[in-house]
């Protein structure tokens, strides 16, 4: 069957030209970058050339580029890294109750260790108030972690205030930039960003790498001890191949920029437009103009989002469900509670995340197995007669 993948948040295809890029390094240039003979060396060299794309992508410097084994990896070094370097300073980290896993567990790991915690709200829109972030922050705050774009409903947050109002208060301000790099230009500069945590196979590059931007003047501990790898901050032998693809990756992601993200929006713009159209009882979740370009949550009243991705399954469809259920909880999302659903609405929640190999052709395929695949569901549910009697709200 012909595979439709509506899942690109989740990850990406590699990308061919990226593949080749990578292979010598699989194969003939297999040395180990601190060796100090010619194919040790050569590695150093290539490593430290992939260091220069990819700071040069976000108007850094090379020396301020650490490579990780993976965006959690660099979400981890970040928020513990700042924490433990400056707890003299202060023991107060903010963030936001939409952050991905990967910040929001951190963050709980270390109020296990007496550091305090502000989650702050966000509204219907998933976007963060900057006067509730003002006001949370106290002479004892020392990092501020908000993500770029949030990975369920697409909504990115306000970047540039978020940057200036912690430059203000002289407080770090990293990002989980993970869904957002590939699809937005970044410049820690402009932005005032100090950390930013990034994941090459979200970019149509390699599982299992990732890097993080740490700017010069920030005092950050390392987290894992070993080798002197990536200037003492990250120990273990490089993975030289994942490096030189998550360099060529970033590259031509930025190269096509404006191209890919006109195509992405096409396709997105459409789909919401279609379903909204032809299927009664759903909810946009996320903000409407403001989100990632090929993110599309929507809500479909008196459905369960498993029922709707294994219908979609068996059409040979790939999307994700706004619950929990895939990974062995029946929560629903604290992404789409955070911005008010309930969790009836919540469970009924289909993320599709369009990509560059998706077509309009694609779409309409979507839309039309969604519009049937809705309407069988509901047939077939108790729930969604008393909701039409209006014996049921939701
Ligand atoms: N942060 C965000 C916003 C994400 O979407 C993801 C992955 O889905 C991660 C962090 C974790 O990235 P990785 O899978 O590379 O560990």
């Amino acid at each position: 069957m012909n595979i439709r993948y509506f899942d690109h948040a989740a990850t990406t295809k590699l990308n061919e030209e990226v593949l080749n890029e990578m292979l010598p390094y699989l194969k003939e240039e297999y040395g180990n970058p601190s060796s100090i003979y010619s194919i040790g060396r050569n590695n150093k060299k290539v490593l430290e050339d992939a260091r220069e794309k990819v700071a040069k992508i976000f108007n850094a410097d090379p020396k301020e580029i650490y490579f990780t084994g993976c965006g959690s990896e660099s979400d981890n070094l970040a928020i513990k890294g700042v924490a433990y370097a400056n707890r003299k300073k202060g023991n107060h980290i903010i963030t936001s109750k939409i952050e991905h896993p990967a910040v929001l567990d951190t963050c709980k790991a270390l109020e296990k260790e007496g550091f305090e915690v502000t989650y702050l709200n966000v509204d219907a829109d998933g976007t963060i108030d900057l006067n509730e972030l003002k006001k949370a922050i106290t002479d004892k705050t020392i990092l501020i972690s908000i993500m770029f774009a949030n990975n369920e409903i697409g909504t990115i947050e306000p970047i540039e205030e978020i940057g200036k109002i912690a430059k203000e208060h002289k407080i770090y301000f990293h990002t989980d930039a993970v869904q957002a790099v590939g699809n937005i230009d970044i410049d820690v500069n402009k932005l005032n960003i100090d950390l930013l945590s990034l994941s090459a196979h979200k970019f149509y590059g390699p599982k299992g790498v990732g890097a993080l931007y740490v700017r010069k003047t920030v005092r950050f501990n390392k987290i894992m001890d070993g080798g002197h790898q990536e200037r003492n901050k990250r120990a273990g032998t490089e993975n030289v191949a994942g490096i030189v693809g998550l360099a060529k990756a970033l590259e031509m992601a930025y190269e096509k920029l404006e191209e890919n993200n006109k195509h992405l929006q096409e396709l997105r713009d459409l789909y919401i437009s279609e379903i909204e159209a032809r299927v009664p009882y759903i909810k946009l979740n996320g903000h409407r103009t403001n989100r990632l370009p090929g993110n599309a949550n929507i809500s479909f009243k008196c459905i369960e989002g498993e029922s709707l991705l294994l219908n979609l399954d068996l059409k040979g469809m790939c999307a994700s469900s706004g619950s929990a259920c895939t990974s062995g909880s029946l929560d629903p999302s604290h992404v789409l509670l955070a911005i008010g659903l309930s969790h009836a609405v919540a469970h009924g929640s289909l993320r599709v995340s369009f990509g560059l190999d998706n077509t309009k052709e694609d779409v309409e395929f979507l839309v039309n197995s969604l519009v049937e695949i809705v309407q069988r569901l509901r047939d077939m549910s108790p729930l969604y007669e008393d909701f039409i009697n209006g014996d049921y709200v939701m």
